[in-house]
């Protein structure tokens, strides 16, 4: 444990002093040995509004800043149970969609092949598939998915198959994603034309609609999606426009009605348990923010995740 990484005391050197990491943690120039790999995708190619999404890994590690090392609810610690480092950012290319999902696909399964588990700051919630193609290589994996938006679109603009609209019907088109064990909690907002929601629903996918989250509240919601995914494998995906706009507005597709912070960060800990192979926090877009409350919200995200996955891993190692 002693050999595993540390963040930066803030009592030895203040929190906005020295090159920002998420969680102050050290930057390493590989994942080997890790257990949790904590990556940046800084990316907005997928974007059909307002971009701004390729600064948020910077920005979010520059709120992460904040984060402390002991959860005052679990009292996990995770930097004593689990190696967990800053990565850096994957290799993007902001003028190719289809040469970015290849680089941040490798950059992910390099992270996978470590044996780690990647933790990523986005980008564009595009980057969720080359994530999933990365971590579902071997078998489909369940999907736990907070969102405004289903994201289940099939195309935009003359029938490009690759935007933040698509990625989960393309990750349930390419096997990576088993749809029975997928299920969507806060979205809202309106539609197309209801064919996004229709051709989810079809597939099997269990969509928690906001007006329902609110009369169920957080315990009710979670224990359905844990029995959803089970024991089995699955990733979190975490869009930060699932949060009402007045507590996230730094996002490109802000939708009213969402989320408190304190509502995710229930749900986030009654994650506690699940096989969590793979997470992000996306949509984060730091010239739409306000004093930096989304990007501050998506570094609380990442350190609930972050909490939940170290305990996994410590609990797998004990037994
Ligand atoms: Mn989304
Ligand atoms: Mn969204």
């Amino acid at each position: 444990m002693s050999n595993f990484h540390q963040p930066v005391d803030a009592a030895e050197v203040p929190r906005f002093a020295g090159h920002a990491t998420f969680m102050r943690l050290p930057a390493v120039p590989t994942p080997e040995g890790l257990d949790i790999a904590l990556v940046g995708i800084p990316w907005d190619g997928g974007t059909t509004n307002r971009a701004g999404t390729r600064h948020g890994p910077r920005e979010i590690r520059n709120q992460s800043s904040l984060m402390r090392r002991v959860h005052h609810v679990t009292r996990v610690s995770p930097f004593e149970i689990a190696n967990i480092a800053d990565v850096g950012d994957v290799s993007v290319n902001p003028i190719d969609v289809l040469d970015a999902l290849k680089r941040i696909e490798a950059g992910i399964a390099a992270i996978v092949a470590a044996g780690a588990v990647p933790l990523a700051a986005g980008g564009d919630h595009l980057t969720s598939l080359p994530s999933l193609r990365a971590v579902a290589k071997a078998r489909p994996v369940g999907l736990i998915h907070f969102d405004a938006h289903s994201d289940t679109n099939d195309t935009y603009f003359g029938g490009n198959p690759y935007t933040h609209g698509t990625p989960f019907r393309r990750a349930i088109e390419e096997g990576l994603v088993d749809p029975q064990r997928f299920v969507q909690i806060g979205i809202r907002g309106s539609i197309y034309d209801g064919d996004e929601h229709a051709w989810a629903a079809a597939q099997g996918v269990r969509i928690i609609y906001m007006e329902e989250f609110v009369r169920r509240g957080p315990a009710d919601v979670m224990a359905e999606v844990r029995r959803i995914v089970g024991d089995a494998p699955a990733y979190v995906t975490f869009d930060i426009d699932s949060i009402d706009p007045s507590m996230a507005p730094g996002t490109g597709t802000p939708e009213i009605g969402g989320f408190t912070t304190r509502e995710a960060q229930e749900m986030l800990r009654l994650l506690a348990g699940i096989d969590i192979v793979g997470a992000d926090v996306v949509e984060v877009s730091p010239p739409f923010d306000l004093a930096g409350m989304t990007a501050l919200a998506g570094a609380t995200v990442m350190f609930e995740l972050m909490c939940v996955i170290a305990a996994n891993i410590a609990a797998r190692r004990a037994r």
